[in-house]
């Protein structure tokens, strides 16, 4: 591993609860490296699914899915992100909704669920216009998650 950048990156995902094998999928890490990072790592929360995008919890894919492509555009999608922008797309998330159950571990899995076809991203919400994201089997959803919830609340 080269490069203080990717370290110091390497690290905080660590050390914020990222998944061992997520980390070593964007950079080799050396023995010395995984222990010293783990160390003080805690548990990580959540593991790869999408039953979550059919809950109350949907519109956090709505905005994590917003964040992405504003950070990186939509042809990163069909690339992997290196590991300091995942660190970049992890910490802006966290920092811009810092009480949404949220995760780098989520994050991953559900770009991973978007390329692999099992959310689905639909262009324009007939309510707001921006992008959203729905589970594979709601993709008929012309509103958003986040036009969803505010509109619940307002009655
Ligand atoms: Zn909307």
């Amino acid at each position: 591993m080269s490069g203080i950048e990717q370290i110091m990156a390497a690290r905080w995902l660590a050390q914020n609860g990222t998944n061992k094998h997520i980390l070593e999928g964007m950079i080799p890490l050396s023995e010395k490296n995984v222990k010293e990072f783990y160390r003080s790592a805690p548990k990580s929360a959540h593991r790869y699914g999408t039953h979550w995008l059919r809950c109350e919890g949907a519109y956090m894919a709505d905005r994590a899915y917003r964040l992405f492509i504003q950070l990186f555009g939509n042809s990163a999608l069909s690339k992997p992100l290196s590991v300091i922008e995942f660190s970049l797309y992890c910490q802006t998330y966290l920092t811009k909704f810092p009480s949404d159950d949220m995760s780098s571990n989520r994050l991953h899995y559900l770009i991973q669920s978007i390329r692999n076809g099992d959310a689905v991203v639909k262009d324009t919400c007939s309510c707001c216009g921006l992008p959203f994201v729905v589970h594979r089997d709601e993709s008929i959803e012309k509103v958003c998650n986040i036009c969803r919830v505010f509109s619940e609340k307002q009655q």
